[in-house]
């Protein structure tokens, strides 16, 4: 399934390039997820990158976080860190003597400049241009200044920063998710590629590094589309200056998520933060088949697949531009299918953490690893999320059930300790298998004209705690005769009777 956005032939070379400032948000993780299924459907390479050239804004903590989060989903990349690559180092804040040499070309090559405007002067006449109705952007004022201009700025004591010089004539590109677009030089003036201290920004660094790392195509969030006529005026620029191989990348700008009231999902939102779903035990398969559907879609009728699946089927083209809306119920949902698509081995070593502590509430000692995979297949079905299997199990492991005095009145009404007496003894002659069990739980009922739903409920409570919960009597087949009829006398007890 070849792809028009890719000439036959040439080899794909994808970024992810995240700036390691704060935790991991959803909206980064659907940009590598896109990168990553492009890169491998063309069989091309991911460069997985660090953009930490805002020294300010960048931790290590941030940065260890990303690769954590990237190994946690299975998101693979063939160049950079840890694996390396030809294009090494892969952390700007190790590339910075590399910007600064384009810098001085790009002045030498007379495709940028010293700016010496002073904020106050800029604002001034960005103020005056509004009143105007004239274009707001920066004026092109230090475009042109003769040697005496700059030694007079220099002689003040004036600080500089370095702009690029935009061409003067409208720029167009297809963009892959968009379609054609086209900027004016009025909505693009000369931009700072270099602060007032040296330290070069991102619309310096970034293109640079696309084009010496021989991106071919660029897939981000919309949020950078106004970057995009930018860096391709700055592509040529380094192409004429010998600064990576000339060739200008596809661009594709991935649609906004929005979130609760139809507003931008923010990374400050708690819905955005990846360590979230991870702590409630979202399967990363499960998040990521969510989260390609923020944009793209697997086929009219199935929404639920597998990263094989995704990979064998995604075309950049078929990626909506509409902002699609983030659902955290049907991200649950499909978690929960892929729950259940696990094999019973490995949905036991899935829910490993959240058997011990600290998620567990019982004494590491009373765990019985023979319970748990004995009530496993019952639990699968059921689990939206991970860590509810902790809720689920703990009557097996705690020596006592959970103290709930909501599901105790509920369940606990009047003829709960005559049914639960019934209940006691015909368990208590039963078969130990689920079967016989239900038999003597119905029978309790009938001797009590009570429905089956009816006489489980003060059983449930007495031995779980809960009034919902796994199938009972599969639970009490694990939990054994001794500590069934141990819970249900000290209800009756309770109960007064
Ligand atoms: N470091 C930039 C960011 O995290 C990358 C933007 C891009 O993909 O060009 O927003
Ligand atoms: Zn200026």
């Amino acid at each position: 399934m070849a792809s028009a956005a890719v000439s036959p032939g040439s080899p794909v070379r994808v970024r992810f390039c995240p700036s390691p400032t704060g935790n991991p948000h959803v909206g980064m993780v659907r940009t590598a997820l896109f990168n990553w299924a492009f890169a491998r459907h063309h069989k091309g390479t991911l460069v997985f990158r660090i953009e930490d050239t805002d020294a300010a804004r960048d931790t290590e903590e941030s940065y260890n976080q990303l690769l954590d989060a990237m190994r946690w989903l299975g998101l693979d990349w063939d160049e950079g860190p840890e694996v390396g690559g030809p294009h090494a180092p892969y952390r700007q804040s190790q590339r910075m003597d590399i910007y600064a040499d384009v810098a001085r070309k790009l002045q030498d090559a007379g495709h940028a400049y010293k700016c010496y405007c002073t904020t106050e002067e800029l604002d001034a006449r960005r103020d005056a241009a509004r009143a105007a109705g004239r274009p707001s952007g920066y004026d092109g004022h230090c475009r042109d200044l003769t040697p005496e201009q700059i030694g007079a700025y220099e002689a003040e004591g004036r600080t500089s920063i370095v702009r690029f010089r935009m061409p003067d004539e409208p720029i167009t590109f297809t963009d892959l998710v968009r379609g054609e677009l086209t900027f004016t030089p009025d909505n693009v003036p000369d931009y700072g590629i270099v602060r007032a201290n040296g330290a070069p920004l991102y619309t310096l660094v970034n293109p640079v590094d696309d084009a010496l790392m021989e991106i071919t195509h660029v897939l981000r969030g919309e949020d950078l589309l106004s970057s995009t006529p930018r860096q391709i005026a700055l592509y040529a620029a380094l192409a004429e200056i010998g600064v990576g191989n000339g060739r200008v990348p596809e661009f594709g700008h991935l649609p906004y998520v929005m979130g609760e009231g139809n507003k931008k999902l923010s990374k400050r939102d708690p819905q955005s933060s990846l360590n979230l779903y991870r702590e409630r035990g979202f399967l990363p398969h499960g998040l990521l088949n969510y989260l390609a559907l923020l944009g793209w879609s697997f086929s009219a009728d199935q929404d639920i697949f597998t990263m094989d699946e995704m990979v064998a089927a995604f075309d950049i083209k078929d990626v909506n531009a509409n902002p699609a809306r983030f659902d955290l119920k049907k991200a649950e949902a499909i978690n929960a299918d892929h729950i259940r698509r696990l094999d019973l081995k490995a949905f036991i070593e899935a829910c490993d953490p959240w058997l011990k502590p600290p998620h567990a509430p019982w004494a590491p000692e009373d765990f019985d690893q023979a319970g748990w995979e004995a009530i496993a297949p019952h639990a699968q079905t059921r689990l939206t999320v991970l860590s509810d299997i902790t809720a689920n199990v703990d009557f097996l492991f705690l020596p006592e059930p959970v103290e709930d005095e909501a599901s105790w009145q509920k369940a606990m009404k009047e003829g709960a300790a005559d049914l639960l007496r019934t209940a006691r003894e015909n368990l208590a002659a039963a078969d130990w298998n689920a079967e016989s069990l239900k038999e003597a739980v119905l029978a309790a009922g009938e001797a009590h004209g009570l429905k089956l739903g009816k006489a489980q409920a003060p059983v449930r409570v007495a031995v779980t705690g809960r009034t919902v919960g796994l199938p009972l009597f599969e639970s009490l087949e694990v939990l054994g005769r001794e500590r069934t009829l141990a819970r249900i006398d000290a209800a009756l007890a309770k109960l007064g009777g």
